[in-house]
């Protein structure tokens, strides 16, 4: 099928007052890579990558790994390919791996911890996205990061993936940009001391909302608390992103909330200038911020910040914006 979008939804993207922004894709498969293309994406800002892991009846190889990734990188070429090593465990489970039953799966040995825990999986997977990074615009992120000492063991292992490759005489992109996602309060707080290890942070709002407000993400007698307008949630992106905006690191949000127009008069008050969502929203984000004036949203948010619940929050966005959406 034909997917009809408009032109414009391929240029470049500006708001009103000449600020620009980059709207990426998130995508689970390869095949989605079309979609991505076809909406307009200026780049993969997510590309969760278990599905190579799931449904399946043993881990996958690192050329069956590579294949795949190659295949993404190159049809996105010279665009960006952000590449998010695997997260497991939390709600996606590998039934070819039964470890021992967790009584909090979200809480446990899950994405990176798994990942450093195993480290021949971990390094199966890094040489794979290694080697596609020689086919173009790759970077790599490392979900639920929590610690300082997490992402320079994540930074460590990629390490010793490049040298095993250079020891094999294996192309790959030495220079490649590296990433923390900041879905775990704790990063947060410490964004500062990661921001001196990392190349960019991918805000992961889905669980970054999940850990802050000790909302399960998936249920729905508690859907209506998993509120992206809290306070605290506007507030812990506002420091991720002062935090990036004074030590020089890129940040992009890939969760859910960067997908929504009514999200935008906040997220580009913060200064968000990076949003990666599903497919299918991009055309209608690219539309939603050319219609925007950035500067407009910079006195409004000192408005929002005297607010004291995500109700308050919501009504003064509608208020101010809802005509525009
Ligand atoms: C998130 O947590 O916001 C995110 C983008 O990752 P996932 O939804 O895959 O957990
Ligand atoms: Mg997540």
């Amino acid at each position: 099928y034909k997917i009809d979008v408009a032109k414009s939804s391929h240029l470049p993207v500006q708001t009103v007052d000449g600020v620009s922004v980059k709207v990426l894709a998130n995508i689970e498969l390869p095949a989605e890579i079309g979609h991505a293309k076809e909406y307009g994406a200026d780049g993969i800002g997510l590309f969760r990558t278990e599905f190579l892991y799931l449904s399946r009846k043993e881990f996958p190889t690192e050329e069956e790994l590579f294949l795949e990734y190659r295949k993404v990188v190159e049809t996105m070429a010279p665009k960006p390919v952000t590449i998010r090593t695997l997260d497991i465990n939390g709600d996606k489970v590998v039934a070819y791996d039964q470890t021992e039953e967790e009584a909090n799966p979200a809480l446990g040995l899950r994405a990176i911890r798994f990942c450093l825990k195993r480290p021949e999986v971990f390094q199966t997977q890094l040489r794979a996205i290694l080697r596609a990074s020689a086919f173009g615009n790759v970077k790599v992120m490392f979900p639920l990061i929590s610690a300082y000492e997490e992402m320079v063991q994540a930074r460590e292992a990629l390490d010793t993936a490049a040298d095993s490759l250079k020891k094999d005489g294996l192309a790959y992109n030495g220079d490649i940009e590296v990433g923390a996602m900041i879905e775990v309060p704790a990063t947060v707080i410490i964004a500062d001391m990661l921001a001196d290890i990392v190349d960019f942070f991918s805000i992961g709002t889905n669980d970054l909302v999940q850990y802050s407000l000790a909302i399960d993400r998936g249920n729905r007698q508690v859907a209506h608390l998993f509120q992206t307008f809290h306070p605290a949630v506007i507030r812990m992106i506002r420091q991720v992103i002062e935090v990036g905006k004074s030590k020089g690191v890129d940040v992009v949000m890939c969760g859910e909330m960067a997908g929504f127009p009514i999200n935008l008069p906040i997220l580009l008050g913060l200064g968000l200038e990076r949003l990666s969502m599903n497919p299918p929203a991009i055309p209608i984000m690219k539309n939603a911020i050319r219609s925007m004036k950035a500067g407009d949203t910079k006195s409004f948010m000192d408005e929002v910040f005297t607010k004291n619940t995500a109700a308050q929050i919501s009504d003064l966005v509608h208020q101010r914006f809802g005509d525009l959406f």
